[in-house]
This record gives structure tokens, C-alpha cells and sequence, in this order.
């Protein structure tokens, strides 16, 4: 047996790791050290030196991408297929797990995946249906709720509302919430975990069985495990020492989302026998990227600590980029990423990471209008688009009629007809009778009392969907979608809307059959699903970590929160800026501020050569414009790390000016962004400016009397 591909492009540090005998194993160590490495020669070591099969294994990961290439990586390792081996998200693998077992764990066996935005049309739909006031109980309160107890293995009846109206009111709705789902055989994001521990906890049969099968347990980023996910780790391995974690307490961001950086703080005591190993190598970024990181991450006290350094070169300072607003910022960037790619780089080595998915759209724009091929993840991801998810509710609907957010959705889309009324009375029925809409308005037919007009408009949809499904049921996929979507008549629909984005959404219709065709069913043939079911579980599990062909080269453009295990050899992280990053809503609380700082951590580490931070002078953010400081990040980070690069005259011209608004520095005397004094309005900063020569004209926005249109040669205005 020659082990030498598993051990030899490892350290010592992580041979030891890799090498170490079975039994409980936690490996810590910071950004880019090579966890994610040591967990997949872990497995390929296991497959051969212990001689493990692959049906023995168990893989956590943080992304279906990533369970792609760590499934890749290790059959390039061994040099053969490893099918059989479970590697996945933790949603990934309870979706699974409940498939297998949808009976033992009390589901329908064409249960269907309630996304995030489903389930908040379905929290408004029970609002409604008790009768409560939107403003007063807002949609998103009760989503995090309802979720948060989920996370934390609690059910409505195990709540006690200890005489507190507000908490009987959200126990109220989570009950009827989930009455809903059990009708209509939906399953959230959270339930699928709940739901997957819930069936290990109470069928001792089946935990068993999977306790026999997988001797062999492994989880990437440990960090950032909830309390329900942790609770499931620990009953699968449960007495058998054989959990296998890698993590950074360092990179924890999902706090908020009630991971638990606990459960890696605490693992020596709370498993048996364990090891830890500390890796403290960095292969991944020059010095001054990592000592910036130290230096960052220094600034929270409570740490496990640890120290990084790497074998590398120092490489180029980080760089700073002051914008005057973020239309500037975004010019900026996509100029270094044109530069970098006429070096000869590929885009895909460029990322974009920012704070909130928001501030994707100004860098779209930017990237469609210099003809550079990009891909958002995590932003608005194509199976979340609203001409999707139109025709995606008629699959589901002929996949499992009882799918209520389904019908709401397609029952007048395209609009047939049917009214807010007459879809008041199909709920009201549902409620009375406790049936789900499809059932109610069959029933409302057959009832006679419907108005002749709504009822021809509801016979009608029935049958449509009818036909479908019996039209339908021997074709394949994309072509059951073709005939779907020619039939619902919903390409035509909106090829006419008038926002101006008609062609596109028919383009992503079309799109939409060309997703079914690359979906490759015998991939995902062993999730026990016909073809539809296997889709669509695909497509709400999976949307959006990516968007069109993964083979294209495209620039990265992600969230931060996405960005975590990637690496990239040019980062532009964005918007650090105070109110943006760290966000307004975790700038007070010190535990939140930490994790933004951790965050900060996450995004500097994702660089291996070269890294811009930028902030704008100015702001345009949800319709208003700010005026925020920089970061205090970028304060944290040692001066002589930094190479700050200043807006030239090049720089002074907004990206996408109206013709008018064009001008030439000379001619103004001031560049935009730059701080001017005015003799009675005080200090300013210009934002804008129009005309040449003696009626040339600039807006400053003064600190005390707000935004001004000034003409230059009468304003006296100086730099200050
Ligand atoms: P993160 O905390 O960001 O998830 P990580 O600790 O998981 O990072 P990896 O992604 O496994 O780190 O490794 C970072 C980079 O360093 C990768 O490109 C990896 O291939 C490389 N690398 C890791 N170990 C070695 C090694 N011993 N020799 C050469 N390259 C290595
Ligand atoms: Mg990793």
C-alpha cells in the first residue's frame, strides 16, 4: 500500500492530523492552514490505511460546491470512484436521511422543501388567516423565530410562554404555521435538521443503523454548527469516538444564526478520548495579508489563539482605495480586475466580497457594461427569480397537488381571472375544513356556491393542472418542463411585462430547461426520488451557490458569509465601512462586533496575493445618501501593511454620468469626494458637479446645511 499521495504534500503537522489512529480528533488552526486539505487526506487515508469503505463515511461540508470537490479531490487522491460515501451540507444529508425515512419520521413520501422565501409567504398567509396585523407581527420576526426555536430542538408545544402575550402570540402562530406544513407536506430549511434529529432520537432502530454504517465521521468548518446540528453529530457518534473535526474559532460567523463556537471550545470535554491538533502554517496568502489578518483578529479578546505565519514572501502591501461614492468604488474595481485579466489571469481567480447581498447590483452593472462575464452566489440566485419560482410552482404542483405556497402561487399566474376574493373564500375553506387549497377549492366546486365566473376560472386551473400531469407523466424532464411552460403560458406573460425586463425573464424560462438537462438524475439517482421530486429537492437546496455554467470563467461575486473556505489570488473586499461593516445593527453590541471582526477576518484571508479594501466617501444605500466613516477594521490593520491608493483626476468622473453631468476636473477646480470649506456654510464635501468655465457648477454636501448646488466662480469655495 503506498500512502505516499495522501502524506506526502502535507506537513508535519497535518501528517500527524491525517495520520492519527480513529477516535475523537479536532483540529484547530486559522484561515488557509490547510483544515479543509487534512479532512480529505483524512478520508483517503481512511479508505486505504484503514482500510474504511466508503459506505462507512460520513462528510459534513459547508457547501454542496464544496462536497463536489472534496468528493473530486479524494477520488483523484485514490484514483477511483468512492460512490456510496455520504458527503454533503447538513441540510443536504437530513434531506436525505428524511427520504430514505419519510414514513418512520412522519412525512408524506412526496414531501417538499420549503424555502426561505416560501416559508415567509406562508408565515403571511397564517398572519392572515388569525388574523393578525402585519405591522404589528412582521413576517420576518416570526420566520426568525420560528426558525430559532427550530435550531434549538424546540417544537410549539415544548414553549411555555410564561404569561408574556407576546410570546403566546408567536407560539400561536408556530403552531398554526406548523399545521400548515404537515397539511401540505412541507418541510423547512430548520425542520429538515429538526426533523432528521428528531427521527435518530426516537427511532432507535434506524440511529443504529447508521451508527453500524458510519464508523467514520468528518466535519468541515466545526466552527459554525448549531445547537440542532451538533445534537445530531452526537447522536450519531454517540459511544464511538470517531468524530473528525476541523475548524477556526477565529472564522465563527454564524452566531447569529445560533451556531454554537462552543461546541469547538468545548469538544475536549465533551468527547471522550479526544486530540487536538494545531496546524500553524499558512499556504494560502503573502506575509502581509496574514500579518493584517493577526493583526485584525488581535482586536478580540475572546480568542482560543492561535499564531499563523507562512513560508512566503512578504508580497505587495494591502491596498486602500478611498472612493468618493460607491459608483467610484465600483469603477475602480472592475478597472483593476480589466487590468489583471489583460495581464493574462483568468477572471474566475477575482472575487468581489462584500457585507450585504445588496451592494452586488452597482458591480453588475459595472461588470455588464465593460462586457466582463461574472457570477453572484449567494445574492439573488436564479432559482429564487421570480419567473422561476412562477414556473417551478407548477411543477411542484404536479409533483404533490396539496403544496399550498405552490397554488397560491400559480393560481393566477398568469392571471386568469381569479380574484383576491375568490381566493379568500378557497382559504377560508381550507381553514374551516383543515385542506389544503387544492382539496377546498375542489370541494367549493362541487359545492355549487362558488360566482359562475370565479368558478369557470378556478375549473379551469384545476384542469390545466390536470392535463399536465396526466400529459406529462411519461416524458422526461425537460421536456415535461417545456410542455409546462408552454402550457401555463407563462413565458408569454411575462415576455410582455413592462419594467423593461421581459426578454430576460423569458430567457431565464428557457433557462430554466436547460437546468433540468444538465441536472444529470442518475447524480442524485440514489436519493430513492423520481426525476421531478430529485429536481426539485435540487433546486431548493441547492439554489443559488451557483449561477450558469460552472465552466465559464467568470469574476466571483459573493457575500462574505459565502466566501468562507474559498480562496482567490485577487479579493476586492468592499464597503468597509462603519454603519456597513461592521453593520449598524452589530456596532454596539461588543459579542456582534466581534463576529464582524471575525467576518473582516474571514474576507482578508480569502486572498492569496493581492488585496484591495475599499470604503466610499458617500453612500447611496436604501434611497438615502450617507456619508459614512471608514471602517474601524481598517484602523486595526497596521499603517505599514497598507499602500493607500488616492483618486487621481482620472478617477473624478462618475461611472455612469448623464452627458450633462460630464466635465473635466480643470474646469471645475475641485474633484469629487474632496473635502472643501465654504465661508458661510462651512466644511463640505463635493458630490457632483456640471458645466465648464464660468457656469461651471458644483453640489457640496455641508455637514450643517446639507446638500447645495454652488456655481464655482461666485462661491468662494477653498480645499480644506
Ligand atoms: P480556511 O480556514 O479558509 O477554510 P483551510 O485551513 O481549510 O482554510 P485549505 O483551504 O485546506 O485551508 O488550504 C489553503 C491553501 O493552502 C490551499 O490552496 C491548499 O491547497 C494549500 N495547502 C495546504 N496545505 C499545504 C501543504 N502542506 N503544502 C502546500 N500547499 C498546501
Ligand atoms: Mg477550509
Amino acid at each position: 500500500m503506498d500512502v505516499s499521495p495522501i502524506l506526502d504534500p502535507l506537513n508535519e503537522a497535518q501528517r500527524d492530523a491525517v495520520s492519527a489512529s480513529v477516535g475523537n480528533t479536532l483540529v484547530l488552526a486559522g484561515a488557509g492552514s490547510g483544515k479543509t486539505r487534512v479532512l480529505v487526506h483524512r478520508i483517503a487515508w481512511l479508505l486505504t490505511v484503514e482500510e474504511a469503505t466508503p459506505w462507512s463515511v460520513l462528510a459534513v461540508t459547508f457547501t454542496n460546491k464544496a462536497a463536489k470537490e472534496m468528493r473530486g479531490r479524494i477520488e483523484e487522491l485514490l484514483g477511483q470512484p468512492i460512490g456510496g460515501m455520504w458527503v454533503g451540507t447538513f441540510h443536504g444529508l437530513a434531506h436525505r436521511l428524511l427520504r430514505a425515512h419519510w414514513k418512520e419520521a412522519g412525512l408524506p413520501q412526496s414531501f417538499q422543501i420549503l424555502d426561505s422565501d416560501d416559508q415567509f409567504r406562508m408565515i403571511k398567509r397564517i398572519l392572515k388567516s388569525l388574523d393578525l396585523d402585519d405591522a404589528k407581527w412582521p413576517p420576518r420576526q416570526v420566520q426568525w423565530f420560528i426558525n430559532g426555536k427550530k435550531d434549538e430542538g424546540l417544537r410549539a408545544q415544548h414553549l411555555d410562554d410564561g404569561g408574556d402575550p407576546y410570546q403566546h402570540q408567536m407560539i400561536r402562530i408556530y403552531t398554526e404555521y406548523q399545521a400548515a406544513c404537515e397539511r401540505g407536506g412541507m418541510v423547512d430549511f430548520a425542520e429538515l435538521l429538526l426533523r432528521a434529529h428528531e427521527l435518530w432520537r426516537d427511532r432507535a432502530d434506524i440511529l443504529q443503523h447508521y451508527q453500524a454504517r458510519f464508523r467514520h465521521v468528518l466535519v468541515d468548518e466545526f466552527q459554525d454548527t448549531n445547537a440542532i446540528q451538533y445534537a445530531w453529530l452526537r447522536l450519531l457518534t454517540r459511544g464511538q469516538d470517531n468524530l473528525f473535526v476541523v475548524g477556526d474559532d477565529d472564522q465563527s460567523i454564524y452566531g447569529w444564526r445560533g451556531a454554537q463556537v462552543e461546541n469547538i471550545r468545548n469538544f475536549e470535554q465533551n468527547c471522550s478520548n479526544s486530540r487536538m491538533f494545531k496546524l500553524e502554517q499558512n499556504y494560502r496568502s503573502t506575509g502581509n495579508i496574514l500579518n493584517a489578518a493577526n493583526a485584525l483578529i488581535g482586536n478580540n479578546p475572546s480568542r482560543l489563539g492561535k499564531q499563523l505565519w507562512t513560508a512566503d514572501g512578504e508580497g505587495d502591501p494591502i491596498n486602500l482605495y478611498s472612493a468618493f461614492n460607491e459608483v467610484d468604488e465600483a469603477r475602480f474595481v472592475i478597472e483593476r480586475i480589466r487590468q489583471f485579466i489583460s495581464d493574462g489571469n483568468s477572471r474566475s481567480e477575482s472575487a468581489i466580497l462584500y457585507r450585504t447581498s445588496a451592494q452586488s447590483r452597482i458591480f453588475e452593472e459595472a461588470l455588464v457594461q465593460s462586457a466582463i462575464p461574472y457570477r453572484v452566489y449567494g445574492g439573488l440566485r436564479f432559482f429564487e427569480r421570480a419567473e422561476i419560482r412562477d414556473a417551478m410552482a407548477y411543477l411542484r404542483l404536479l409533483n404533490n397537488p396539496d403544496d399550498d405556497a405552490a397554488f397560491e402561487r400559480a393560481v393566477n399566474m398568469p392571471p386568469r381571472g381569479i380574484g383576491p376574493k375568490t381566493v379568500d373564500a378557497v382559504r377560508a375553506h381550507a381553514r374551516d375544513f383543515n385542506v389544503s387549497l387544492w382539496v377546498a377549492t375542489a370541494e367549493l366546486l362541487k359545492g355549487g356556491a362558488m360566482p359562475r365566473r370565479a368558478a369557470n376560472s378556478l375549473q379551469g386551473f384545476l384542469d390545466l393542472v390536470e392535463e399536465l400531469r396526466i400529459d406529462t407523466a411519461a416524458l422526461d424532464l425537460p421536456e415535461k418542463v417545456e410542455q409546462v411552460l408552454a402550457a401555463s403560458r407563462l413565458p408569454e406573460h411575462f415576455e410582455k411585462s413592462r419594467d423593461g425586463k421581459g426578454q430576460d425573464r423569458k430567457e431565464n424560462l428557457e433557462e430554466l430547461v436547460n437546468a433540468t438537462r444538465q441536472f444529470g438524475y442518475e447524480a442524485h439517482a440514489d436519493e430513492e426520488m423520481d426525476e421531478l421530486s430529485s429536481f426539485l429537492s435540487h433546486a431548493a437546496l441547492e439554489a443559488g451557490e451557483a449561477q450558469g455554467d460552472p465552466f465559464e470563467d467568470c469574476v466571483q461575486l459573493m457575500t462574505l458569509h459565502s466566501a468562507k473556505g474559498l480562496e482567490f489570488p485577487l479579493v476586492f473586499l468592499v464597503g468597509v465601512e462603519e454603519g456597513l461593516f461592521p453593520h449598524s445593527m452589530s456596532a454596539d453590541d461588543p459579542e456582534r462586533l466581534e463576529e464582524e471582526r471575525r467576518l473582516c477576518y474571514v474576507g482578508v484571508t480569502r486572498a492569496m496575493q493581492t488585496l484591495y479594501m475599499s470604503h466610499a466617501e458617500s453612500r447611496r444605500l436604501h434611497g438615502q445618501e450617507n456619508y459614512p466613516r471608514p471602517s474601524r477594521f481598517l484602523r486595526e490593520i497596521p499603517s505599514s501593511l497598507m499602500r493607500e491608493i488616492r483618486s487621481g483626476p482620472q478617477v473624478t468622473q462618475p461611472l455612469y454620468s448623464k452627458p450633462a453631468r460630464a466635465y473635466t476636473d480643470e474646469s471645475v477646480g475641485f474633484s469629487l469626494g474632496q473635502r472643501v470649506i465654504h465661508p458661510k456654510f462651512g466644511e463640505g464635501v463635493v458630490l457632483n458637479a456640471e458645466g465648464q468655465g464660468r457656469s461651471a457648477r458644483v453640489q457640496v454636501n455641508f455637514e450643517t446645511e446639507g446638500s447645495k448646488w454652488l456655481v464655482v466662480a461666485y462661491a468662494n469655495l477653498s480645499p480644506c
